[in-house]
């Protein structure tokens, strides 16, 4: 059998699809050159596994295709690091977006344009960066869900501060 392995990066699985697709596209055989066309597909643990086959020589391959993730890392005030995760900066959002009449699909779109700034960003991204990025996309989903969110992020110390905030929306 003919295995040929596919790594390329993703940003979230918006992307990854596109990057699927558009390798989908530009396949060729590994024989002979000629274009490919997929004969079965299935999720595996190494990868979505495509069986294809080759409309010139008519010969077959299998290739595996894995999303690869780079890491980011997130510095904190205090300087501490640790590993983004989507699920955290999300649970923070959710509650935020709790009880507004904001459909999820919104929030999850949010979530994958500042993932996808993220990754564009490089290697580190301080924790300040994130933030903002949340209050920026929340400003446009729901001014309660932005009241709520920056007066937990910017932990405001007295109503001045909360007012200031309420006069930015
Ligand atoms: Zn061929």
């Amino acid at each position: 059998m003919n295995i040929l392995w596919i790594k390329f990066n993703t940003i979230n699985g918006g992307f990854q699809k596109r990057g699927i697709q558009s390798l989908v596209l530009i396949m060729k055989c590994i024989f002979c050159s000629g274009e490919t066309h997929v004969t079965d597909k299935r999720e595996s643990p190494e990868g979505t596994r495509r069986r294809r086959e080759c409309l010139k020589c008519k010969k077959r391959f299998t290739t595996y295709e894995k999303a690869e993730k780079k890491a980011i890392i997130v510095v904190k005030k205090d300087g501490r690091r640790e590993p983004f995760s989507r699920e955290k900066i999300k649970i923070g959002i959710m509650k935020a977006c709790e009880k507004r009449p904001i459909p999820l699909k919104n929030i999850e779109n949010a979530l994958d344009e500042i993932e996808e700034k993220l990754y564009k960003k490089g290697k580190e991204v301080k924790s300040e960066v994130i933030g903002k990025m949340i209050m920026h996309k929340l400003k446009k989903l729901d001014d309660i869900a932005y009241i709520r969110f920056a007066s937990v992020y910017m932990n405001f110390k007295d109503i001045k501060d909360f007012k200031l905030a309420l006069r930015q929306v």
